[in-house]
């Protein structure tokens, strides 16, 4: 076991050293052509490992962006989505729409003239700033001792990330089940337990503050970027009512279309969970290319059949990011 680990992180270290150097293209002799979708979340100006692993800084995200430029064709999604392909393509896309995405990720492309899409929430509309998960991040980082939540009880495994004693279930998991009422009054009680008001706190939007419709019009007319939905409320659609289900579905594309004056065709799920019912409710509601995270589930048509992505995590460095990327062409 501790010689695995050994071997494990000697390994790492030598291909950071490699790529340090320009030398890594000794461990991939020989690439496939494929297509591979990118999925990141937040560029803050400094990586901030004790928020959530969804955030990298903006100079690791100017190194993965030099390296994708310098070594893989890097083409819009729905070049990906639309036209068959014979390189070695990569497509860039974000999740969640929050301001730094505007701030620190959009400059970045424009400077490189990468293309990219961006999934928006629109919580706006419900009249939140935040997504729930991001408010759970900034609570957890005062959070000390246990938390108690449906008779289950877990603890913090390292850094912001708590799971459940027995079963190893991460928190925001048994969340997702949850709807979004008793999310809301859950993390007003654990706000009074750890003693953070994360609504007193406005410092750090980059952290947590959803872009507004101006903000999104803004981000829509750079002819690099492209728009589409990541529902309203960052709800776990499975877990959603019909009802609910398509008014996450139909409320953000229409307010979409209306601020960026361009049709909304993208759609993708949050946490990037779906099921049948939920996929064929967005096919439904008007939108032509799904987008999912795993590898596309067992009982669904393949018109339906969403896109899966290679999420970049800040829980690895940046070589080992671009090693993966690599192993995926290999
Ligand atoms: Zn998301």
């Amino acid at each position: 076991m501790v010689v695995d680990r050994l071997t494990n992180k000697c390994s790492i270290w030598t291909r950071a050293c490699l790529f340090n150097l320009g030398l890594e293209h000794f461990f991939y002799p020989t690439k496939k052509n494929a297509d591979v979708i990118l999925m990141f979340h937040n560029v803050l100006e400094k990586t901030n490992l004790a928020l959530n692993m969804r955030n990298i800084g903006v100079a690791d995200f100017e190194r993965i962006l030099k390296y994708l430029k310098r070594n893989y064709q890097v083409v819009t999604l729905k070049e990906i989505l639309e036209t068959p392909g014979t390189g070695q393509r990569i497509a860039i896309t974000f999740d969640d729409g929050l301001v730094n995405n505007l701030h620190h990720a959009l400059p970045v492309l424009e400077k490189h003239q990468l293309p990219a899409t961006f999934f928006v929430t629109t919580s706006w509309l419900a009249g939140r700033s935040t997504l729930w998960p991001d408010e759970l991040s900034r609570l957890l980082q005062h959070q000390r001792g246990e938390i108690h939540l449906n008779e289950k009880i877990f603890f913090r495994k390292y850094r912001n990330l708590f799971v459940e004693k027995t079963t190893g279930e991460r928190l925001e998991s048994v969340m997702q089940e949850m709807d979004i009422d008793a999310i809301d009054q859950w993390l007003d009680d654990l706000a009074q337990h750890c003693g953070y008001q994360p609504a007193h706190d406005l410092t750090r939007e980059d952290e947590w503050r959803v872009m507004k419709g101006e903000e999104i019009r803004i981000m829509s007319q750079s002819p690099m970027i492209s728009i589409g939905s990541h529902a309203v409320s960052h709800v776990n659609l499975k877990y959603a009512s019909d009802d609910l289900l398509k008014d996450e579905l139909t409320e953000s594309k229409k307010y979409l279309e209306q601020v960026t004056g361009k049709a909304i065709n993208d759609f993708a799920f949050p946490f990037g969970a779906y099921d049948r019912r939920v996929a064929e409710a967005a096919v439904y509601a008007g939108y032509h290319n799904l987008i999912g995270v795993e590898p596309c589930a067992g009982d669904l048509p393949i018109s339906n059949c969403p896109a899966s992505r290679y999420g970049i995590y800040n829980d690895i460095s940046t070589t080992e990011s671009l090693h993966r990327i690599n192993q995926l062409f290999s």
